[in-house]
């Protein structure tokens, strides 16, 4: 088939790209014409001290097959650290098209035996990691006017998991700087997606069967990833993907009901909840307004009264 995604002439940042995902999104993306700055400081799953050399091996795989990458080792919870990645790829090709936020850590443990360090240190990688990266590489997108950001939630997140609080809090939160920064960026066409993926990677392996593990190659994640930071990409979607499936998880509000005043007790709701949670004409909401909107728009019509957006 002809490859009609390209990315010749772009920048790419991709973190935590030494292994696993990140690697493959990185090697994936170099074969299609970018060129690469494969992040990794190479720590351990639970963000020890690891391997540092990873994100060499990857740059090495890259020029091999004849493309064109840097390694830099920044922790992406540093400011300081980050800020010196984003300045050396910028002096050395001038542009940034795209941040991938892949880098992650696990420190899994139910809330109850949970340090507060382990719960900061999941949210600092993750989510904290992710606006650094982003937030440096944002005023350079502007200035193109053009980016695309793809952020890394999971399922934990979306839907839970046991012994994953701060894990689940951190992937979910991307949700919502994608919400914000899709709505922030749009006219200066920069697009951001967030991606949900289930793949066999140190991080998984110890979880699933064998020959689930072969199914779920992160290999097969990375053509999703291409399309969701290329130059038709859509925004603020998440994309579902593992095994050569995807699928989109949105977030739908219910029509929802109405009590007014002496009505609108706890007892009341109570009695209304199947109404409340009733799926019929559920509607994704396209901002925050909207259902602000929805909500004084239905209580005014409760009432009998008409409003009017414009202020006098
Ligand atoms: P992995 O452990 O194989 O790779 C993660 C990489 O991130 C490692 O190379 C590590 O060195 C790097 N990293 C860790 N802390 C970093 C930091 N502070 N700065 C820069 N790099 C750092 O994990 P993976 O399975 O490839 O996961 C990649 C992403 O996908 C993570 O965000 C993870 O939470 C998410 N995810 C993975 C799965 C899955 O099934 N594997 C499911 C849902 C979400």
């Amino acid at each position: 088939m002809t490859e009609t995604i390209r990315f010749d002439g772009q920048v790419a940042i991709v973190t935590g790209a030494g292994v696993g995902l990140g690697r493959s999104h990185a090697l994936q993306l170099a074969a299609r014409g970018a060129k690469v700055v494969v992040n990794d400081p190479g720590v351990a799953t639970d963000g020890a001290a690891g391997q540092v050399t990873v994100a060499n091996s990857v740059v090495e795989e890259i020029i091999g097959n004849g493309g064109e990458a840097i390694a830099h080792r920044a922790d992406v919870s540093s400011i300081e650290d980050v800020a010196d990645m984003v300045g050396q790829a910028t002096e050395k090709w001038g542009r940034i098209d795209i941040v991938i936020n892949n880098a992650g850590i696990l420190r899994d443990k139910t809330f109850a035996k949970m340090s507060m360090d382990d719960f900061r240190k999941v949210v600092d990688v993750h989510l904290i990691g992710s606006a650094n990266v982003t937030h440096a590489c944002w005023p350079i997108m502007r200035g193109q006017k053009y980016g695309r950001v793809l952020l890394t939630s999971s399922s934990s997140g979306l839907y839970g998991n046991f012994g994953q609080s701060n894990y689940g809090a951190a992937k979910a939160a991307m949700v919502g700087l994608m919400n914000v920064l899709a709505q922030e960026g749009a006219r200066d066409d920069i697009r951001v997606n967030t991606l949900a993926p289930t793949a066999a990677t140190r991080m998984t392996e110890e979880l699933l069967p064998d020959e689930a593990l072969a199914l779920l190659a992160p290999e097969s994640i990375s053509p999703g990833v291409l399309y969701l930071v290329s130059k038709d990409a859509p925004t603020q979607f998440i994309l579902g993907a593992g095994a050569g499936c995807y699928a989109q998880t949105r977030i739908y509000e219910t029509p929802g009901i109405v009590l007014l005043d002496d009505e609108n007790t706890p007892e009341a709701v109570a009695a209304a909840f199947a109404d409340i949670q009733s799926p019929d004409n559920q509607q994704p909401m396209p901002n925050a307004f909207s259902q602000t909107s929805k909500f004084a728009e239905n209580a005014a019509k409760a009432r009998g009264l008409t409003l009017s957006w414009g202020k006098e």
